[in-house]
């Protein structure tokens, strides 16, 4: 039996809560008397700087409901962020983690498969989305693009999985040696490693309040993803500058030939060679500079350079160490 938390961030949640913690009251007391879970697991509510009375209701459900505690960040810091500040507060508390959005769109009924895979050995579950029937054209379409980009630029992420996952402490424990501030789990936590699989479930609608995701949220986490898994733009730009140079060099010979066959007024020859390659020069040059920052970006990350899955020594320590 494994000590679960149930990690869930809320923004402006007061619609949805007092239906929410009875839905995931139900769901741990039936985990429990299936003997898959130990009485002591928790719900664990994160409210991220709401503006509502999400505070206060996660307070008087903690005094009705054994199973609720909770954590108030100071300001608004966003799902990500609101995510990890629950993840590493449950790290040492608990065998095992869920993560799932206050409006519990995800399944929760998928549980029961993650802890399977769990006590099979695997260390992170991903819930993976079987179809997108309940999203809008709009985010079914971007969202189909954005898996796209994000593989183009070498992003490793699990297609159709948001944030709703299992996470052993372990697993938890190897998260922490990432230190990076602008947060995508979604692609840091791949880079993890360690056994894992995925559970596939269907999603639902809302059913009360409104997303907490506004456009400009969307398009700040798209670009994070982006931006902090890979440096692939740069490199383009010096791939860019090198092929524009190549063709200064091709529009030199084109002018001279021109030139030499008296098609050109006077001033053109010149003119056209050097646009063409002062332009590539200057790209390539600014390539060139990007790919020293990608190498101080990448530097400034810290990112683990190893984790330690396993350990055969005299101790027969089984344990995590990063460096
Ligand atoms: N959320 C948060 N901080 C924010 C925005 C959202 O903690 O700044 C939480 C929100 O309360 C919810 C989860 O992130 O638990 C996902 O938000 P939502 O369900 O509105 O997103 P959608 O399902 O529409 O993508
Ligand atoms: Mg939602």
């Amino acid at each position: 039996m494994k000590k679960l938390y149930v990690v869930v961030p809320c923004y402006n949640e007061e619609e949805t809560l007092v239906d929410s913690t009875y839905k995931l009251t139900q769901k741990l007391n039936s985990l429990i008397s299936d003997k898959k879970i130990t009485e002591d697991s928790r719900i664990y509510y994160i409210d991220d700087g709401s503006k509502d009375s999400t505070w206060a209701l996660i307070e008087k459900l903690h005094n009705e409901n054994s199973f609720v505690n909770g954590i108030k960040l100071s300001k608004n810091r966003g799902h990500q962020n609101a995510l990890l500040a629950g993840l590493m507060s449950v790290k040492n508390e608990c065998d095992c983690c869920i993560t799932i959005d206050a409006d519990l769109q995800d399944d929760i009924n998928s549980f029961d498969e993650m802890i399977e895979k769990f006590e099979q050995g695997y260390e992170i579950v991903y819930g993976v989305r079987n179809d997108r029937k309940s999203d809008t054209a709009f985010k079914r379409g971007t969202a189909q693009l954005y898996y796209k980009i994000l593989s183009f630029f070498g992003a490793e992420i699990v297609y159709n999985h948001a944030d709703y996952r299992l996470m052993s402490s372990r697993a938890l424990d190897a998260l922490e040696s990432f230190k990076e501030v602008n947060l995508f789990l979604r692609g840091l936590i791949p880079l993890i490693g360690f056994n894992s699989c995925t559970v596939e479930y269907s999603r639902k609608e809302r059913l009360y309040g409104e997303t907490k995701y506004s456009l400009k949220k969307m398009v700040a986490l798209a670009l994070d993803g982006i931006t902090s898994f890979s440096v692939k733009p740069i490199r383009m730009i010096t791939v860019t500058g090198f092929f524009s140079l190549l063709l200064g060099v091709g529009m030199l010979i084109y002018s001279l030939v021109q030139w030499k066959l008296g098609n050109t007024i006077r001033g053109w020859t010149s003119l056209i060679w050097s646009i063409w390659t002062v332009g590539g020069l200057e790209l390539l040059a600014l390539g060139i500079i990007g790919e020293y920052i990608a190498k101080i970006y990448l530097e400034t990350k810290a990112r683990p350079r190893f984790i330690i899955e396993k350990v055969l020594d005299d101790k027969g320590e089984d344990g995590k160490k990063c460096k």
